[in-house]
C-alpha cells in the first residue's frame, strides 16, 4: 500500500480505469480488429451496427481527430459543425433524397420529413449558396469540414467498426471560383491523407475509383491491405502502385491480387452540389456572369480507420492490440512490485514515488498490486499499450527501472533519469 498511498489523482489508476469484461464477443467473426477491441475494453459491442465505445476508445478517436485536425489545418480547411438531421426537401434538391432511399435513415415527425445525414454534400452547398454572394473572393478556395457522427442505413454491417450504420466521419469540402484551383486544392488534400496515414504508421495505396452516387469527374480511394477488405487492389511488383482491377495505372504486368480496407476517399464534384444549390462565385462588385462554384469533398471515417489500423498492423493470430503509436489509448504503464513480493520488500520506492508523482494524461500505474507483474504485464500488451515500466528481480537488485518497450519486444535497465530520457526520445517520434 506503500505505492499506491503516494499517488496523486492525476495519475490514471488502472484499478478505476472503466475496463467491464467483455460481454458481446463476436461468435465468428473474421475480423481480428472486432475481438481484439472489444476482448480489451476498448468496444463495448457493435450490436446491429452501432457501436458502443467505451473510455479507452474514446481517447483512441480522441487522438485520432488530433492527428486530422492538424493535416486538414495544414491545407488551410476551417473546422465547423452541421446538424446531423436533414430536410427532406433539401436532399430533394440534389435527387439524393431518392436516389440514396435504401442508404438514408428517414423519419417523420409533425408532418415533417427528415434524415439521419450520412455526408453533408447537400447542407454545406446550402449553406455556402445562403452567404456565397456576401464572401469575399479572399475567402477563395474554401475549405471547410466537420468531424461528425454520421448514419448510413447499412444492411450488410460488419466486421465490428468496419462497417457500421453509425460512424464517426471527417468530411472536408472545398469550394473553388476555377477547375484548376479545384484541381490544385484535390492534389494538397491528397497529399494530406497521405502524410495522415503515414503518421498513423499505415502503407496505403492511392488508387484512381468510381464515383458511385456522388457524382464528378475524378476521384481516388486510399486503401490499406488487409484480408477482411472488401475491395481488391492489384498492387505492381514493378513501380510499386496500386489499382483496382478495372483501372490499370500502369504498363507492367506483374501485379499481385489482394484485398484491401478503403481508409480515405477523395472526389472532385464539378458543380454537380453547387447549380443544384445555386452556389455561386462572387461578390457584388463583380458584375460579370456568375457561374456555380466548382466543389470537392474528401472524407475519412475515424471510426472504421481506428478498426483498420488494428487490422492491419497486429499480427494475424496475436491476442495484443498493436496501435499506431500516435493513437493508442495510453503510452506507457508503471506496474509496482507485486503486494508482499521481495521486490516490493526491497524496491527502489523513491523512484517509483517520483514516476508516480509525474503529472501525465498518458500514462497509469497498475495498482492491482495483489496480482503478479507477469499477469498485469500481459494485460496491459492486450490492450497495446507500448511501454511498461516495471520493477522485477533484477531491476530491484540494481537499482533501476525495467524499461519494456513492447512494440519492439526489447527491455533495457535505466536509471530514473534514462528512463525519462527514454520516454522523452519515444514521444519525440510518436507524441
Ligand atoms: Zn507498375
Amino acid at each position: 500500500m506503500v505505492f499506491v498511498s503516494s499517488i496523486r489523482r492525476a495519475i490514471q489508476q488502472r484499478s478505476r480505469l472503466f475496463l467491464p469484461t467483455p460481454v458481446h464477443l463476436p461468435r465468428e467473426s473474421k475480423s481480428n480488429s472486432q475481438s481484439l477491441l472489444q476482448e480489451a475494453a476498448i468496444v463495448h459491442s457493435v450490436e446491429h451496427g452501432f457501436p458502443q465505445l467505451l473510455p479507452l476508445g474514446v481517447r483512441v478517436l480522441t487522438k485520432l481527430k488530433k492527428v486530422i485536425r492538424f493535416e486538414m489545418n495544414a491545407v488551410g480547411g476551417q473546422e465547423l459543425s452541421l446538424p446531423a438531421i436533414g430536410r427532406r426537401n433539401m436532399w430533394e434538391a440534389s435527387d439524393r433524397w431518392n436516389l440514396m432511399h435504401n442508404e438514408l435513415f428517414k423519419f417523420k415527425d409533425h408532418n415533417e420529413e427528415y434524415c439521419l445525414s450520412p455526408t453533408h454534400e447537400e447542407a454545406i452547398t446550402k449553406l455556402v449558396s445562403s452567404v456565397c454572394k456576401s464572401v469575399a473572393r479572399s475567402n477563395y478556395p474554401l475549405l471547410l469540414y466537420q468531424i461528425t457522427w454520421k448514419y448510413r442505413n447499412e444492411p450488410n454491417y460488419r466486421h465490428g467498426l468496419l462497417r457500421t450504420k453509425e460512424f464517426l466521419m471527417k468530411d472536408l469540402y472545398s469550394f473553388h471560383r476555377s477547375e484548376e484551383c479545384a484541381q490544385q486544392v484535390y492534389e494538397q488534400v491528397c497529399d494530406a491523407y497521405e502524410r495522415i496515414f503515414q503518421k498513423l504508421e499505415l502503407k496505403c495505396f492511392k488508387v484512381p475509383a468510381d464515383s458511385g452516387l456522388m457524382g464528378g469527374s475524378l476521384n481516388h480511394e486510399f486503401l490499406g491491405i488487409s484480408p477482411v477488405g472488401e475491395d481488391t487492389v492489384l498492387t505492381c511488383s514493378t513501380c510499386g502502385r496500386g489499382s483496382l482491377t478495372n483501372k490499370p495505372q500502369c504498363e507492367h504486368t506483374e501485379k499481385v491480387e489482394q484485398r484491401a480496407i478503403e481508409l480515405g476517399h477523395c472526389f472532385l464534384l464539378g458543380d454537380r452540389y453547387t447549380k443544384a444549390f445555386d452556389a455561386i462565385e462572387g461578390s457584388s462588385d463583380v458584375t460579370e456572369d456568375k457561374k456555380p462554384l466548382i466543389m470537392g469533398c474528401y472524407g475519412i471515417g475515424l471510426t472504421r480507420l481506428m478498426a483498420a489500423a488494428v487490422e492491419i498492423l497486429t499480427p494475424r493470430g496475436s491476442s495484443d492490440i498493436r496501435w499506431p503509436r500516435r493513437i493508442v489509448p495510453y503510452q506507457v504503464a508503471i506496474l509496482p512490485p507485486k503486494k508482499g513480493s521481495p521486490e516490493e520488500a526491497n524496491g527502489n520506492k523513491q523512484t517509483l514515488g517520483r514516476l508516480l508523482q509525474l503529472d501525465n494524461n498518458e500514462w497509469f500505474v497498475d495498482d492491482r498490486t495483489e496480482l503478479t507483474i507477469g499477469y498485469r504485464l500481459k494485460d496491459c500488451q492486450k490492450m497495446g499499450v507500448p511501454i511498461v515500466i516495471t520493477f522485477g528481480k533484477r531491476a530491484t537488485k540494481q537499482n533501476l527501472c525495467e524499461v519494456i518497450d513492447v512494440y519492439n519486444n526489447r527491455t533495457e535497465y535505466l536509471s530514473y533519469e534514462d528512463t525519462l530520457k527514454f520516454i522523452q526520445d519515444y514521444y519525440s517520434v510518436f507524441c
